[in-house]
C-alpha cells in the first residue's frame, strides 16, 4: 500500500500514473465530436451501482478502463464549441498544469507552515486582483471555494460592521436579478425572512437605482438598518452589469456597505477593450470574483476581495494548535484568519500559472471574443423571425425563445421551448440553458468558449427549430 502513497520512493511511480491518466483524458477530448453523449440516469447508475468498491482493482490501467465506462465516456465536456449552457468555461493549460502540481505537493493555505511560498503567491494574487479592481492601498482578501461563499463572507462582515446587533431589523438590498446565493446567505448570517429586499430592474436587467433610493428611504423611515446592498457586475442570467457609479454614490449617503458580485463579470478586470464596464467597482466595500468563471480557470477558485483588510477580522479565530494569538505578533501570514474555511486549496497557483505563461492581456482577450461572439449572436437572433430574444448582452448571454409561425398559445410556446432544450440534451448535439423571463420559458446560451463560432450559434438555433417543429407536429397529433 505504501508505493501509493506519493513520497519521495514513488516519483516514478507518480510519473507514469499521472502520465497514463492525461494521456486518456487527452485521448478522449480529441475524440469527442459532441458536448455530450445524451446518456440518461436510467442508463449510467446501473454502471456505477455495479462497482464494489470493497474491492479494489489494483490496477491503474484497469481502473482507468473503468472510469471510461463510467464517467468520461459521457461527461458533459465545457471545452466543446456547442456547450453553451451555464457559466462553465473550458479550462486554459497553464492552468490544468498549475491543478496537477497543487494536487501533486498538496500545501493547505490556511498556515505558512502548512504552504510557504503558497501563502505569498496566494497574496500577491489578491493584491494584484485588488490593484485592478481600484480598491486602494489598504485592501486585502483571501481565495475562496466560489462565488456563493465570497458572498457569503462579504455579508458576514456587512452585518459585523452594521450598526445594529438586532438581526430582525438587518436588511439586504440587491436587485431582482442577482444571484440566490444572497439569499441563502442571509438565511445562514441568521437574519430574517424579509431581509432581502428585491429591487426592481430596467429593461436591460441593470438595478433601478430610483427604486434602489426608495427603497433605502423606505428602510430609513421604518428603523430598519441597510446592513449592505448588493449590486450584480455581470448577473447570472443576462450579464447585465448594475450602474455601480449611481450606487456607490446612494451607498455613500446612506452609510451602506457596498458589495459587488462580480463573480461573472470580473473577466472585464483583464479586458484590453471592455474594462470600463467596470467603472465605480472602485467604490467596494468588498468584491467577489470568480476566475473559475471568466478567468478560464479549473473550479475551483475564487476571491473575496475587501476595501479595508481590518474588516477581515470578523473571520478571525485563534486555536493554539494552528494560528495562536503570537503568530499575529510575530507577522506569521496565517491565512486562515481571514478565511472562513480552514485547511483549504492552494487555487491561486492555478492563477498564477496562467498570468505568468499567458499574462493577464492574454485572458482578457478569450474573454473579449465571448462577448464579441454574444453581440454577433445578438444581432443574429433579432434578424431571425423564428426568435424572439430579451436584452443586448453587456457579456456574453444570450436569452432568447423560440416563437413558432402561428402559435399564439403562451403555454404551448413554454412547452415547446421547454421540448426543445430537453430534446437537444438528450441528442448531446449541443446543450443549452433555460431560464424564465416574466414567468414564461426562456432558453440561454451561456458563451464562455473562445471557440465557438458564429456557425455554430446558427447550427444549435436551427436544431431548436426543428424540434420546435417537431413537438408542435406531435402536438398536433395528440390533439387530433
Ligand atoms: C455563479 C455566480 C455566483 C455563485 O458562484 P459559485 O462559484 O457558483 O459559487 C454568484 N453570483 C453570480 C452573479 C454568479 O453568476
Amino acid at each position: 500500500m505504501r508505493s501509493h502513497l506519493l513520497n519521495d520512493l514513488t516519483a516514478e511511480q507518480y510519473c507514469r500514473s499521472v502520465k497514463e491518466g492525461v494521456e486518456r483524458v487527452a485521448a478522449r477530448i480529441a475524440a469527442t465530436d459532441r458536448p455530450f453523449t445524451g446518456i440518461t440516469v436510467d442508463e449510467l447508475a446501473p454502471r456505477i451501482d455495479r462497482i464494489d468498491l470493497d474491492r479494489p482493482l489494483g490496477d491503474t490501467t484497469a481502473a482507468l478502463d473503468e472510469l471510461e465506462e463510467v464517467y468520461l465516456r459521457d461527461a458533459v465536456y465545457f471545452h466543446h464549441p456547442r456547450y453553451v449552457a451555464h457559466l462553465n468555461c473550458p479550462v486554459v493549460i497553464p492552468a490544468v498544469l498549475g491543478e496537477a502540481v497543487l494536487s501533486a505537493v498538496n500545501s493547505s493555505l490556511d498556515t505558512w507552515d502548512q504552504s510557504a511560498g503558497g501563502t505569498l503567491i496566494e497574496r500577491k494574487l489578491i493584491d494584484w486582483t485588488t490593484a485592478r479592481t481600484g480598491l486602494g492601498p489598504a485592501a486585502d482578501g483571501v481565495f475562496t471555494s466560489g462565488g456563493t461563499q465570497s458572498n457569503l463572507q462579504a455579508l458576514l462582515l456587512a452585518r459585523e460592521e452594521a450598526k445594529t446587533d438586532d438581526l430582525a431589523r438587518l436588511r439586504i438590498l440587491t436587485s431582482e436579478a442577482s444571484h440566490f446565493s444572497v439569499r441563502k446567505a442571509a438565511k445562514l448570517l441568521g437574519l430574517g425572512p424579509d431581509a432581502v429586499i428585491s429591487v426592481p430592474v430596467d429593461p436591460d436587467k441593470r438595478m433601478r437605482t430610483v427604486c434602489l433610493a426608495r427603497e433605502l428611504e423606505r428602510c430609513r423611515r421604518d428603523a430598519l438598518v441597510p446592513m449592505a446592498v448588493v449590486a450584480t457586475a455581470g448577473t447570472t442570467d443576462f450579464g447585465s452589469i448594475d450602474p455601480l457609479p449611481e450606487i456607490a454614490e446612494l451607498c455613500a449617503q446612506h452609510g451602506v456597505w457596498l458589495h459587488v458580485d462580480a463573480a461573472y463579470g470580473c473577466g472585464l478586470l483583464v479586458s484590453p477593450t471592455r474594462r470600463h464596464l467596470l467603472d465605480g467597482i472602485e467604490h467596494a466595500d468588498s468584491v467577489t470574483v470568480d476566475y473559475h468563471k471568466s478567468f478560464f480557470q479549473p473550479v475551483s477558485s475564487s476571491a473575496v476581495l475587501v476595501r479595508d483588510a481590518s474588516t477581515l477580522r470578523h473571520a478571525t479565530y485563534h486555536a493554539d494548535y494552528l494560528n495562536p494569538r503570537r503568530a499575529v505578533l510575530e507577522r506569521i501570514p496565517n491565512q486562515v484568519d481571514k478565511s472562513l474555511q480552514t485547511t483549504r486549496r492552494f487555487d491561486a497557483l492555478k492563477l498564477w500559472m496562467t498570468l505568468r505563461v499567458m499574462g493577464a492581456d492574454g485572458i482578457g482577450r478569450l474573454f473579449d471574443e465571448v462577448c464579441d461572439l454574444a453581440a454577433e449572436g445578438f444581432r443574429m437572433l433579432a434578424a431571425d423571425p423564428r426568435f424572439e430574444v430579451v436584452v443586448e448582452p453587456a457579456l456574453s448571454t444570450l436569452v432568447f425563445r423560440c416563437i413558432p409561425a402561428g402559435v399564439t398559445d403562451p403555454a404551448e410556446i413554454d412547452r415547446a421551448n421547454l421540448h426543445a432544450r430537453k430534446a437537444l440534451f438528450a441528442s448531446g448535439d449541443a446543450v443549452i440553458a433555460g431560464t424564465t423571463v416574466d414567468d414564461r420559458h426562456y432558453l440561454k446560451f451561456t458563451l464562455l468558449n473562445p471557440e465557438t463560432t458564429l456557425d455554430d450559434l446558427a447550427v444549435v438555433l436551427d436544431l431548436i427549430a426543428d424540434h420546435v417543429e417537431q413537438y408542435l407536429g406531435e402536438s398536433l397529433d395528440r390533439a387530433s
